[in-house]
């Protein structure tokens, strides 16, 4: 049984599917593993230290390919590297389907059981193989991070000889995985965290962490989490009275970090023109929602855009990447997990279970055909 682990090759991705660490557990299932040269680079692993966890290094893409059973990757495979895979291949990544239905049929086309990470079940046996929430909890961490990189000030109060620095205002738009990373972030490093949310759930959350919440706690806020712990798409309504009670907060704060999300639907627009107007000049807004269309009217993915009244607006795209190192090995981990599941430990080859709810909701597509229940009948 071999498992691949070609390079990404999607300009920006910093991150790898595996780490000597996970190379070393697969070994132990009885697994061959073959890397492609360099593919560690960027999270700091050199091949030589796959070698020592007992990996075979490649040349290229297609020498790792060559006769794998299963390909770890973080993103989907392009047009080009679809065509490299092996059929009958099990291709494991974050598929990033919605929108790409193409992508998914020339998956099924070339006839490899593709599985879409991103769709683990949010159930206690799979929480380890969440990439949805090791990937967040980074990026909420990063967020802060990049936020107070921009900020030309310290964020903690400091009481000097030569005077006192006010500690940072931080508020915090959207309380999920990432959002909670931020806050305890922004608690560590000293500043005045605030934070809000639609769901009511997420206030003790908040107050346990040390900020302060905020919200319109209506009757519609009491029913917005829906059975699978997700926010609804709130009314026209909600939204304005939610705008009406963050703009003046908003115009206080120095530090906006946003991550709101409804599964399926652009993010939310919570920061207007016209609030980022009523900002004060040289503070910052990071906008972790970018890719998923912003939470902010202004951000500008993959920029940080300074406004006229000097107001910087972060755009950064794949924020788990720009901390590689980190968000590999608990990626990989999140692989490894799902991966040793598919894996038969006495026979040491391949046993996926088609009936599993893990294999199930994850799983694209199969012997040649889209087979999720979101994607089959578009495909
Ligand atoms: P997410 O990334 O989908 O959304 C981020 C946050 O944005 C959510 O808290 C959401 O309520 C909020 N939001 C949406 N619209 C908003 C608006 N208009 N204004 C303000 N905030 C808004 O969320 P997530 O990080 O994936 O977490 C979703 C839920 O899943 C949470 O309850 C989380 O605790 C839960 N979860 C459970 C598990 C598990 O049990 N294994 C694992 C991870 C997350």
């Amino acid at each position: 049984m071999r498992i691949a682990v070609p390079a990404e090759t999607q300009g920006a991705e910093t991150r790898v599917a595996a780490t000597p660490e996970t190379v070393r557990k697969f070994k132990g299932l009885g697994a061959e593993v073959v890397v492609e040269t360099g593919a560690g680079k960027a999270s700091g692993i050199l091949d030589a230290d796959y070698e020592a966890a007992g990996a075979t290094i490649a040349k290229t893409a297609a020498e790792a390919l060559a006769g794998a059973a299963i390909v770890l990757k973080v993103r989907r495979p392009s047009e080009s590297e679809i065509a490299g895979l092996p059929a009958g291949a099990l291709v494991v990544a974050t598929m990033d389907p919605y929108g790409n239905e193409a992508q998914v049929a020339a998956l099924a086309k070339a006839n490899v059981d593709a599985f879409a990470m991103e769709f683990m079940p949010r159930i206690t046996r799979a929480q380890v193989m969440d990439v949805l929430s090791s990937q967040a909890n980074l990026a909420g961490y990063r967020a802060v991070i990049d936020g107070a990189a921009e900020y030309g000030r310290a964020l903690p109060m400091m009481m000097t000889a030569a005077g006192t620095v006010p500690a940072a205002k931080i508020f915090v738009m959207g309380v999920g995985v990432a959002g909670l990373q931020a806050i305890a972030t922004a608690r560590r490093l000293g500043a005045i965290v605030t934070a809000t949310d639609v769901r009511p759930a997420t206030k003790e959350q908040v107050e346990s962490l040390g900020a302060k919440f905020l919200a319109v706690e209506d009757e519609e806020f009491k029913q917005a989490q829906t059975a699978g712990g997700y926010a609804k798409e709130m009314s026209k309504e909600y939204q304005a009275k939610q705008a009406e009670l963050t703009a003046s907060h908003i115009a206080k704060q120095d530090i906006v970090i946003t991550t709101a999300l409804i599964p399926g639907r652009p993010a939310p627009k919570l920061i207007s023109a016209a609030m980022v107007e009523s900002m004060k000049p040289g503070s910052v807004i990071v906008d972790l929602a970018v890719e998923r269309g912003g939470n902010c009217e202004l951000a500008n993915p993959g920029e940080v855009v300074t406004t006229g009244n000097g107001v910087k607006i972060v755009g950064h795209l794949n924020v788990p990447g720009r901390l590689p190192a980190t968000s590999s090995s608990l990626y990989a981990k999140n692989l490894f997990a799902f991966v040793e599941t598919l894996i038969d430990k006495a026979e040491k080859k391949l046993a996926v279970n088609w009936d599993d709810e893990l294999v199930k909701a994850t799983a694209l597509t199969k012997d040649g055909a889209v087979i999720h229940p979101n994607f089959s009948a578009k495909a």
